[in-house]
C-alpha cells in the first residue's frame, strides 16, 4: 500500500477524528501550517504512529484503536492532555 492508499484506510478505521470544539484557536492556526509535514511512521493492531515535524523538531503521535485515544510527545500535551497542534493537523488531514 502507497502512503495515499493508507490514509484512505485511515479516515474509515480512525474513529475519534472530530475536532473539539472547545480547542484552543491558536493551537488550530498551528495545526494548519502542519498539515504537510505528517508522515504515518508505523501501523500495528491496536496503533497507528505518525511523525509530524514542526519547526525541526519531529513529534510522535499516536492513536490506539481500541480505546480510541490520542497520544503525543509533547509538552503541551503531557500538560494538558488536551489536543496539541500535532494531533489535531492530522484530525485536520484524516477529516479532509
Ligand atoms: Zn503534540
Amino acid at each position: 500500500m502507497n502512503e495515499e492508499e493508507l490514509w484512505a484506510l485511515l479516515k474509515k478505521i480512525i474513529k475519534n477524528k472530530e475536532i473539539r470544539e472547545d480547542i484552543n484557536p491558536d493551537t488550530l492556526i498551528k495545526a494548519r501550517k502542519l498539515l504537510n509535514k505528517i508522515k504515518i511512521d508505523y501501523i500495528t493492531p491496536t496503533k497507528v504512529c505518525f511523525i509530524v515535524e514542526s519547526d525541526r523538531k519531529q513529534h510522535f503521535v499516536i492513536y490506539f484503536f481500541n480505546s480510541k485515544k490520542w497520544w503525543c510527545d509533547c509538552e503541551y500535551f503531557s500538560l494538558k492532555l488536551k489536543d496539541c497542534s500535532h494531533i489535531t493537523a492530522i484530525k485536520i488531514k484524516l477529516n479532509k
